[in-house]
């Protein structure tokens, strides 16, 4: 029998969130390494970099890889001979617990992004708080956490499918993982569960995301089962998609796929599959009775001796003098670093902009996006001297309703974001000539640097969500839309595909 104090799982939570919210793994960033000198494609390369070198940015100076700083998932394994020393709470609140020391941790503050009342008001719980627990009980004297922090732009990725037996997982797969675009921030990883019902293949595929990267030793020493021989399928021939880095077309998609499967009915074959993004979080810990875990820090040296700097090809742009026909000059791809003032706005502040439309009401003094530039971000809060916390893109597919509004009534240029837009959006661009500009997703420290100075513009009360102006210098982007409506997202990954030339390339 062993006695474990409460307060030795929360604080073991606290640390590890704290621990994942700057340090990759170091399995993750040794294979981003690798894919980056592997990497043809100079856009999907110079995303690579930036991601690269945010990452060693973030473990250096203990700031948020990314500005999402997801939402806390945790397996718990409690052994059956574990006794709790003075426990008041459920293990699951415990690990509620140790996300809100985490979160609030005035050193390195996290962004809380967790809402309650989903379907209703959706109320910020202001602490990140709770965690999402999976709790089992198993055989032993120990407790075995493996806890993660998932970002809502992968997670909102996640797909299911009950297929009949006699059908391809392969064929599903690669029919999928093209419709979930580039909003998932890969280079990552797929989860996949088989098997079970529908909701333990759904578990299979988080719980599969927690296990290290190997796809490189398992090439090396070859498949011993036939879900080793799937992972193996599946790696070659999503990256034989091209979608690339950030969607931007080229040969890194995955780094790894991770299959969990368990048995299932004879008239079942439940499929799910969960991606895991650049800002790929996790931690593994063990409390055996002795205290709180330590997990070590990572030894540096071992991130890729990679560093980003701008294209010189890169254009500067002045955005307090940018006009609508300088703009028009960019092209699908083109990398420019931005300098100037910018608005921000996302999800609630669009919603209420367009609810002031739809009143008959001005937007609020001091809001006018006409001509100008909005870069969707919702940033981490700023801690000593920062003007602001990690600030990465935020999905801009989210804003595709919203679009044809903004363009239209509040005559705005050009919009940032992260991942590629839907036709609505696209067409919108198309029809008023505006552009849209595409920020490294999991590079929010890197991205942060550029930003001089910042304020709130209206509706402080959203948060993080509130509409800021920032003073940039030298923002790197790329031209993912372009004032004729062309999308990289749509070119580039076709044309990496028919390069790579293992799957055929067919017109949408
Ligand atoms: S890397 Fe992309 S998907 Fe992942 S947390 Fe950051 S913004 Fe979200």
């Amino acid at each position: 029998m062993t006695t474990i104090r409460q307060q030795d799982l929360i604080q073991s939570v606290a640390d590890a969130l704290q621990f994942i919210s700057y340090y990759h793994p170091v399995d993750y960033i040794r294979a981003l390494g690798d894919a980056y000198h592997a990497e043809a494609s100079p856009a999907a390369k110079d995303a690579i970099a930036q991601i690269l070198e945010n990452s060693r940015m973030c473990a250096e100076g203990h700031r948020p890889i990314c500005q999402d700083t997801g939402i806390v998932v945790a397996f718990v394994k409690v052994g059956m001979a574990v006794r709790w020393e003075d426990a008041t709470m459920s293990v699951a609140d415990m690990v509620s617990e140790g996300t809100r020391l985490a979160y609030m941790d005035p050193d390195n503050r996290l962004r809380a992004s967790v809402v309650a009342d989903p379907a209703g008001a959706r109320r910020n719980t202001k602490d990140n708080t709770p965690a999402v627990v999976h709790c089992e009980l198993v055989p032993g004297d120990r407790v075995e956490v493996s806890i993660a922090a998932k970002g809502g732009g992968s997670e909102n990725k996640s797909k299911f499918v009950m297929l009949n037996p006699s059908d391809s997982i392969v064929d599903w797969v690669l029919k999928t993982v093209p419709t979930m675009g580039a909003g998932w921030c890969p280079p990552g990883m797929l989860g996949i569960g088989v098997g079970g019902t529908a909701e333990k293949a759904m578990v299979l595929a988080k719980e599969a995301l927690m296990a290290p990267i190997d796809m490189h030793e398992l090439r090396k020493r070859g498949p011993k089962n036939r879900l080793e021989e799937l992972r193996i399928e599946l790696y070659d021939k999503v990256n034989a998609l091209g979608i690339g880095a950030q969607g931007l077309g080229g040969l890194a998609t995955v780094l790894d796929v991770k299959i969990l499967d368990c048995p299932t009915h004879a008239a079942s074959l439940p499929v799910a599959m969960i991606p895991n993004c650049a800002a790929t979080r996790h931690a593994h810990f063990t409390l055996d009775g002795t205290g709180a875990a330590h997990l070590a820090p990572p030894d540096l040296a071992q991130w890729p001796d990679v560093h980003w700097s701008p294209a010189p090809t890169a254009k500067r742009v002045n955005l307090d003098t940018l006009t609508r026909e300088e703009a028009a000059t960019w092209q699908p791809g083109d990398t420019l670093l931005l300098s100037g003032k910018m608005l921000t706005g996302r999800d609630a502040a669009h919603k209420r902009i367009a609810d002031h439309l739809a009143r008959g009401e001005k937007l609020p003094e001091g809001v006018d996006f006409r001509n100008r530039v909005i870069y969707y971000v919702g940033p981490v809060d700023p801690v000593r001297d920062e003007v602001v916390g990690p600030a990465g893109p935020t999905t801009s597919t989210r804003m595709d309703k919203f679009t044809h509004m903004m363009l239209e009534h509040h005559g705005l240029l050009a919009m940032i974001g992260k991942a590629e837009r839907g036709p609505v959006a696209i067409e919108a661009i198309r029809k008023f000539g505006a552009v849209y500009l595409m920020a490294v997703g999991g590079a929010a420290y890197l991205v942060s640097k550029a930003i001089r100075a910042s304020r709130v513009v209206a509706f402080a009360d959203l948060g993080m969500e509130a509409i800021y102006e920032f003073d940039v210098k030298d923002m790197p982007v790329t031209v993912a839309v372009d004032a004729r409506g062309t999308s990289i997202h749509h070119t580039a990954p076709k044309e990496w595909q028919a390069r790579i030339g293992k799957i055929p390339v067919t017109a949408d």
